[in-house]
């Protein structure tokens, strides 16, 4: 197997590939370090199974040979980062997404969308199913997130639908652990830097919206069951168990036995109000469901985040010195 991995060195593509090296398959990773880092393929550099191209998949894609699989997770995912690279983020969902397909149906291959939770918005059904077509304000700052993977969807079944691309979209839920960016500005590790750092845990709002937040491992065991499966409509996969953002923060605070105290701020705008997925249909067509509790994957990640966060103190006291 020949799978091409866009965004392969971000924090859930470089998982994949891990994943599907480990598996077998011959990945290459495609990435243009926007928001990815060199750092999480590090240890792949030098494995004749990996071959890693720095590009933006918003311009023309070319790989020789055959590939059997195509895996388009490039993308900014993060609010702060989407708001940041605006543009790029409608790029890569619309131009990147149809330079992808375009590739698959040159190679006759596989594709799957790394899609998101945020094409149902601020839902006003709550948990969501993947038959919910969403509460999007199309205008509004989160809109070119939101917007790119909607189209990103629309253009990933007619390409099924009118190329015969054998295609697959997982709609992906809060996710986290090892080889999130600390700074990346979401609530999970800006608490774990905020508690590290013995500063304010900034929780936006009055802190009752909820999400629901799925283990690493257990979101890439559930991509790849998707690849290997039959279904070519959304599939959700994330964890439902769902807490209040104020709750994540106590949950951090705890953990760690910060000195830090929880302060609120401004709410963003169209920040939705509840996240949580029904994953009914991914538990009867790929008989999947989470394993990892969210006990042993904050304390997971915890420790990552110490050894980034000690890594850089050594690195500025060096400089320093
Ligand atoms: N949030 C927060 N404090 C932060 C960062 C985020 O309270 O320092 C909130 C944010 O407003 C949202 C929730 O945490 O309600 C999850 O935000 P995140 O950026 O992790 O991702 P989202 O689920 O909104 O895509």
């Amino acid at each position: 197997m020949r799978t091409v991995i866009t965004g392969g060195a971000g924090f859930i593509g470089s998982h994949l590939c891990d994943y599907l090296i480990e598996k077998g398959h011959e990945v290459i990773c495609i990435d243009s370090l926007l928001t990815g880092k060199a750092e999480n393929i590090g240890h792949l550099i030098g494995n004749n199974h990996f071959r890693f191209i720095k590009h933006n998949v918003s311009d023309y894609i070319y790989i020789d040979g055959h590939v059997d699989n195509v895996l388009h997770f490039a993308s900014p995912a993060s609010p702060s980062d989407y708001l940041e690279l605006p543009i790029q983020t409608l790029k890569v969902g619309s131009l990147g997404t149809l330079n992808s397909l375009g590739l698959a149906k040159l190679k006759r291959a596989k594709f799957l969308l790394a899609s998101t939770s945020e094409v149902y918005g601020d839902p006003q059904i709550h948990p969501q199913r993947e038959d919910y077509w969403g509460h999007v304000n199309p205008v509004g700052p989160r809109g070119v997130y939101d917007e790119a993977k909607r189209f990103a969807e629309a253009m990933t079944m007619a390409y099924h639908r009118y190329h015969k691309i054998d295609t697959r979209i997982v709609r992906i839920f809060n996710t986290y652990g090892p080889r999130m960016r600390i700074n990346d500005g979401r609530a999970l590790p800006n608490f774990m830097y905020q508690a590290l750092r013995a500063k304010d845990i900034t929780v936006f709002g009055n802190g009752l919206q909820t999400r629901s937040f799925c283990y690493v491992s257990d979101l890439i065991r559930g991509i790849y069951q998707l690849l290997i499966s039959d279904e070519h409509e959304p599939v959700n996969i994330g964890n439902p168990e769902e807490i209040s953002v104020l709750q994540l923060a106590k949950e951090i605070v705890a953990l760690t036995g910060s000195k830090s105290k929880i302060v609120f701020k401004t709410l963003p705008v169209d920040d939705p109000k509840v996240r949580q997925p029904d994953i009914s249909k991914t538990k009867k067509i790929l008989g999947w469901e989470p394993h990892v509790s969210r006990e042993d994957g904050l304390r997971n990640t915890w420790i990552y985040f110490q050894d980034v966060l000690q890594k850089t103190d050594d690195a500025s006291v060096n400089k320093s010195t």
